[in-house]
């Protein structure tokens, strides 16, 4: 049995995240430190973090995964967007040392005009390494694969594979597999399978042990639309068929499954945790 749960909300306070967590049933969850929609976040007093790390304790539930804020942008053309977003990198692994999370995900980032996609990738990798070298504890960075939109860094797996072996930290820098943004950029996941997609995610990115987190989605926008719109699981372009196939593939049973679903009338979080817990089985 895979690992399954969802990106909650931290809301009232980090432990309010572990019981509603609880309340979906979740194996493992993501979440936010801090609000994503702006620059400043509020420090993590001790007794919160402690708090927290009792009641994850008690409650059974891991690996947590932190997602990165929005606003930052690791291949930043203007500095001082690239020096926050450094900075962001930075702090929040140290919020990850301080909850005790070992996981952060993040997006590689839009590269500027001027810089183009080669220097956008050089500057991901220095951001990242930085971030690395100026922050305690060892949570792993993960790079996401993202939908392939306009001037992206991390739209192919071979971008991604360019970042990871710049790197080259293997314990630090691992990967997250978002299936919506794979087949947005044109992976058809439906029409080649699972197997096929992921063996060329592990020849392009790298190793499978790497991967850490599915964000596993269904899709709103056609293969290869470039269209980052998550859709409830089996009612999107992916379908049911197609996410039981990425859910029981072997090579992903040791990874954290987060769905990032929407929040609509059409589906609730607990009906899109029984269709995951029934195509994984
Ligand atoms: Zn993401």
């Amino acid at each position: 049995m895979v690992k399954l749960g969802f990106h909650v909300s931290i809301a009232g306070s980090f432990d309010l995240a572990v019981e509603r967590a609880k309340a979906l049933s979740c194996d493992t969850f993501q979440m936010f430190t801090r609000s994503p929609r702006v620059w400043a976040a509020k420090p993590i007093s001790d007794g919160a973090a402690i708090s927290f790390k009792r009641t994850l304790e008690a409650s059974g539930i891991g690996p947590v995964v932190d997602h990165m804020p929005y606003l930052p942008n690791p291949a930043a053309e203007k500095p001082d967007i690239y020096e926050k977003s450094v900075a962001t990198l930075t702090e929040e692994l140290n919020r990850c040392h301080q909850l005790g999370i070992p996981y952060l995900v993040t997006h590689l980032g839009h590269h500027g005009k001027e810089d183009g996609h080669k220097k956008g990738q050089e500057k991901v990798i220095e951001a990242i390494g930085k971030a690395l070298d100026n922050s305690e504890g060892n949570a792993m960075i993960l790079l996401e694969n993202t939908a392939n939109e306009k001037n992206t860094v991390g739209g192919t797996f071979a971008d991604v594979g360019v970042i990871a072996d710049g790197l080259s930290r293997e314990a630090r820098v691992g990967f997250c597999f978002d299936t919506c943004h794979a087949a947005a950029a044109g992976y058809d996941i439906p029409g080649f399978g699972a197997e096929t997609v992921f063996g060329w995610f592990a020849d392009e990115a790298g190793s499978l042990d790497r991967l850490k987190v599915i964000h596993l989605n269904d899709m709103k926008g056609g293969i290869g639309s470039h269209l980052d719109r998550h859709e409830h699981l089996g009612l999107g372009t992916l379908g049911e068929a197609a996410i039981r196939d990425v859910l029981t593939l072997p090579a992903l049973s040791h990874c954290a499954f987060i769905m990032e679903t929407p929040v609509n009338e059409v589906r609730s979080d607990k009906e899109n945790m029984e269709v995951a817990r029934r195509l994984s089985k």
